[in-house]
């Protein structure tokens, strides 16, 4: 029986409250399939780590992890520590280095939830947004001069390289060409940043020749909010540079009901290194330790390390589990207006895919 090993790194907040949850559905979930298991390793690192040790996660972190099958992460992120050491520490400290370059973010309005665009339908909002994950406005290139003197100044410079918009434009249209209707959008931002936006469009342009049976267009990406507001169902596949997709999973998040639902899957796609997922939501310092974060998001994420790990059938059954509960309104954490805590939830996960018959 094969086995697979995954690193879980809960990392702070309700991140250690999801993935535990996470980590029970997808072992009940091998336990019903019974064709393959789970080995998991957990590695305490984030916050509390750092306040012993001076830093998230230890020098030979990305050594420890590196031959695992798959990475289930959950948020880098703590109250007493400014947000962008936990960021950099920790979660690009992995994506960054591992080359998960396509960063994958389905939405979809799931049975049972509402969305805040009450005139749109569930089956009208089925988008996957491609973030590119690894250069852009996030490269980490940058500096600081003269700190606290009124000559102080910052940067923070974008970079894109015409292998990295090449690779995640590749695999954007890929994907465009896996789903039904093949159609792929194209965000930008060229009319007021006339350097790297203008390759990023000129790139796109080149690889939709590679793909003739994919419709593309492009759009600016301030107008972009207001189409995916407006006409969701207009939208298919979405790629976006680092910050602007960074943005728009959010909001897209928020139209498919709730943050706590949707998930990522930061994809190295030459498996060169191990892939990681997580849902998208950060360590939620509001309800921290109140049990009552919304482990829909990491289950959905576990269905795409499923999906990634070549067990489509299992993707299938805990995807069939987690609609089955968000369908029952009795089942909704208070993010959806319910009053269900995180255990409620996961059980009711776990009952579901036990009575799967399938
Ligand atoms: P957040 O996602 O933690 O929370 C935003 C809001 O959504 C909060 O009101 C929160 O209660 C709610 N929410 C989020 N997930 C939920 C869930 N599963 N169930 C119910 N409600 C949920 O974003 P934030 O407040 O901007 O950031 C808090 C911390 O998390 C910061 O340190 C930030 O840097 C970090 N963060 C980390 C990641 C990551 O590691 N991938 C992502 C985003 C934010
Ligand atoms: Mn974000």
């Amino acid at each position: 029986m094969r086995t697979y090993k995954i690193a879980a790194i809960p990392g702070d907040g309700i991140g250690t409250e999801v993935v535990d949850a996470g980590v029970e559905v997808l072992d009940a979930l091998a336990k019903r399939e019974g064709t393959f298991a789970f080995h998991f390793d957990h590695f305490a690192w984030g916050g509390e780590y750092y306040k012993k040790h001076g830093r998230m996660m230890p020098e030979n972190g990305r050594d420890l992890i590196r031959h695992h099958d798959a990475i289930l992460f959950g948020s880098a992120g703590h109250p007493e520590i400014p947000d962008h050491i936990t960021l950099w520490g920790l979660r690009l400290a992995i994506c960054q280095p591992f080359d998960q370059y396509a960063n994958v973010r389905p939405t979809r309005i799931l049975p049972g939830i509402t969305s805040p665009l009450r005139a749109v339908k569930d089956t009208e909002l089925d988008w996957v947004i491609v973030r590119e994950n690894s250069e852009g406005e996030y490269a980490g290139v940058g500096g600081r001069v003269h700190q606290g003197s009124p000559l102080e100044a910052a940067t923070d410079v974008a970079i894109f390289t015409r292998a990295g918009v090449e690779r995640v434009m590749r695999f954007a249209f890929g994907l465009a060409r896996s789903r039904p209707r093949k159609l792929l959008t194209v965000v930008t931002k060229s009319n007021a940043q006339r350097h790297a936006m203008v390759m990023w469009d000129e790139i796109a342009a080149e690889i939709a020749r590679e793909f003739p049976d994919v419709t593309s267009d492009k759009m600016l990406v301030d107008a972009m909010t207001m189409r995916m507001v407006i006409r969701p169902q207009s939208l298919d596949t979405i790629v976006a540079t680092n910050l602007h997709a960074d943005i728009l999973s959010d909001l897209a998040a928020a139209l498919a009901g709730s943050l706590g639902i949707a998930p990522t899957a930061n994809l190295n796609p030459e498996r060169n290194f191990p892939s990681m997922f997580e849902p998208i939501h950060g360590s939620a310092f509001d309800i921290m330790g109140k049990g009552i974060a919304n482990p829909v998001g990491t289950f959905w994420s576990g269905v795409m390390m499923l999906e990634h790990l070549g067990e489509n059938a299992a993707g299938r059954r805990l995807m069939k589990a987690i609609e089955r509960v968000t369908v029952d309104p009795a089942l909704h954490t208070p993010d959806l207006g319910g009053s269900a805590n995180t255990r409620k939830v996961t059980d009711a996960v776990i009952s579901a895919i036990r009575a799967d018959n399938t």
